[in-house]
């Protein structure tokens, strides 16, 4: 594949890193991330599986390196692998050099094995609870047990497997340890995410489900020497080691973090809007360019006008115990 002048924003980052939600759709009603009740988009606006392949290919060729498909629940959206085996073409080219996916798990057992087919390496499963009771009462439509089936499935098929659990205050505080060791008998790398300020979900109160990680780590640090590892994902996430278990964890802290500064990705929502920034309202429109014209200059053109107006940074703070900077869209919008 022909490749052009790589992205790169107005503050020397390149862009390397393209985070895509193919569904807004979603088998779970995770209460963090989606109300009960939720009114999903219309066929019509989304991207369709063709249209997928073409912006994504049009991202590779402008230097996007890195691929996580999202969603929603990726593994929902009818016929994806049709979507996954296209893009193995890139994969194969040399220009892709990981195809990734963050799903919830419920379809693993049926897809772990077409996604290694597909050339996928690794996935991230979110989990943040392993009570059959607490699971349920926090997706609402979830069961654990095909969760487990589904991991059961991904490591069975080849897939690395990294568990995510955001940190709920009076959830999963007393999973800590539980969620570590489970983790560490499997070989699993385990991240913990702080709760984000996204979408108004009605009755839930976010600054009462805020536990900050810093609280978490010190309470690792009792019991573990935590090694901080020099490793960089150009995200939101540190990581460390467990001394004692040679064990990573991986801490996602949004809110009180600065991670901005080594920003390398980008986000496309199902409808073809391009987030340069998880935490800003700012989109650019990929999909009108994207139909308007076969011609892929006109796609391209756009998406280098958008990552001209990637911010420099997001405005989350919880910091005045308010939640400052919160954007209106829900997480299943942008993928997370
Ligand atoms: N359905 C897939 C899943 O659950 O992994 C992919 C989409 S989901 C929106 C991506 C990640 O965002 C999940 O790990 C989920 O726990 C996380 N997430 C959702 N809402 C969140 C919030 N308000 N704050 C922090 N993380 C959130
Ligand atoms: Fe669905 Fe993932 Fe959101 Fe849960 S976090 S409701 S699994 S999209």
């Amino acid at each position: 594949m022909e490749t052009t002048a790589p992205l790169i924003d107005p503050f020397a980052r390149a862009i390397s890193y393209l985070r895509v939600s193919v569904t807004d759709r979603c088998d779970f009603r995770c209460v963090y991330c989606m109300a009960e009740n939720m009114t999903f988009l219309p066929k019509k606006e989304l991207l369709t599986l063709e249209e997928l392949d073409r912006m994504c290919s049009t991202f590779i060729r402008l230097g996007v390196e890195k691929l996580r498909i999202t969603g929603g629940e990726p593994l929902v959206r009818r016929d994806i692998m049709t979507f996954f085996n296209a893009m193995t073409r890139h994969l194969d080219s040399g220009a892709l050099k990981e195809l990734t996916l963050t799903t919830n798990g419920s379809q693993l057992a049926k897809f772990a094995e077409p996604l290694y087919a597909a050339g996928v390496r690794r996935v991230n499963v979110s989990l943040d609870t392993l009570d059959d009771q607490k699971f349920a009462d926090i997706t609402r439509w979830g069961r654990l047990k095909q969760v487990i089936e589904g991991i059961d499935a991904a490591q069975a098929a080849g897939l690395r497997v990294k568990i995510n659990a955001v940190a709920l205050k009076g959830f999963n505080e007393d999973e800590l340890f539980t969620l570590q060791d489970w983790c560490a008998a499997r070989d699993m790398d385990l991240t913990f995410i702080e709760v984000m300020p996204m979408g108004d979900l009605g009755n839930e109160d976010r600054l009462d489900q805020y536990w900050s990680l810093k609280d978490l780590r010190a309470r690792l640090e009792d019991r573990f020497t935590l090694i901080d590892l020099a490793e960089r994902t150009g995200g939101p996430a540190r990581y460390v080691q467990v001394q004692e278990t040679g064990q990573k964890i991986g801490f996602i802290t949004p809110l009180t973090h600065n991670f901005c500064e080594s920003c390398n990705r980008v986000r496309l929502t199902c409808t073809g809007e391009l987030y340069m920034c998880l935490g800003q309202e700012d989109m650019a429109d990929l999909r009108a360019p994207l139909r308007a014209s076969s011609d892929d200059a006109v796609l391209e053109d756009a998406i280098r006008k958008a990552i001209a107006l990637k911010p420099k940074g997001h405005d989350f703070d919880y910091s005045r115990q308010s939640v400052d900077g919160q954007v209106s869209r829900h997480m299943s919008h942008t993928g997370g």
